[in-house]
């Protein structure tokens, strides 16, 4: 199609299952917990289910990797009209104020201490923006240092 997407009706609850699955080894290795909360009945999603996928496993795994061990991650799907928001909170190292603009754009990292050890490309995020953006919607922040980011993922793909 003209917006690059191959766009199908897919089962919500299904998608979101397997994302959390897909992490149950790292998160038991490193003694976290991941943890998912959705509308009951979750609805039926309207995506490019490789893309979306790809970002919302972008925002898991930054989650994860950017939390100390024992730490929490919780996924959140909420649910308005057409409206999907998704959201990844995490309580692990936190981003400064003054950094949380540039984390979208390709192959930008914060360089600290805390993440000079993590490996990573820095391409993660401008892809979640492009596939949050190919799908009608947006991805933002909220985070503090040392205390957690909760990134949000929304665009109006619920089937109603
Ligand atoms: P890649 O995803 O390409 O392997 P990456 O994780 O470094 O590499 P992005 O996912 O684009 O790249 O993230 C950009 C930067 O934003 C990261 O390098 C990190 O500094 C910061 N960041 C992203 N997610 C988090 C998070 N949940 N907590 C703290 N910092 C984060
Ligand atoms: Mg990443």
């Amino acid at each position: 199609s003209s917006s690059g997407l191959n766009t199908q009706e897919i089962d919500g609850e299904v998608l979101f299952r397997r994302l959390v699955s897909e992490y149950q080894t790292e998160v038991k290795n490193r003694a976290q917990t991941l943890t998912l909360e959705m509308p009951g009945p979750m609805p039926r999603l309207l995506v490019d289910e490789v893309q979306f996928y790809q970002a919302l496993t972008n925002l898991v795994g930054n989650g994860l990797k950017y939390t100390p061990n024992e730490g929490h991650v919780a996924i959140k799907v909420s649910v308005d009209g057409k409206l999907l928001d998704v959201s990844v909170k995490d309580d692990g190292i936190g981003i400064p104020a003054d950094k949380q603009d540039r984390l979208f754009e390709r192959f930008y990292r914060v360089r600290s201490s805390e993440t000079s050890h993590i490996p990573g490309t820095g391409l993660g995020l401008s892809l979640v923006k492009a596939v949050a953006e190919a799908h009608g919607g947006a991805v933002w922040v909220e985070s503090e240092e040392k205390k957690g980011s909760t990134f949000h993922l929304q665009a109006p793909v619920v089937v109603v």
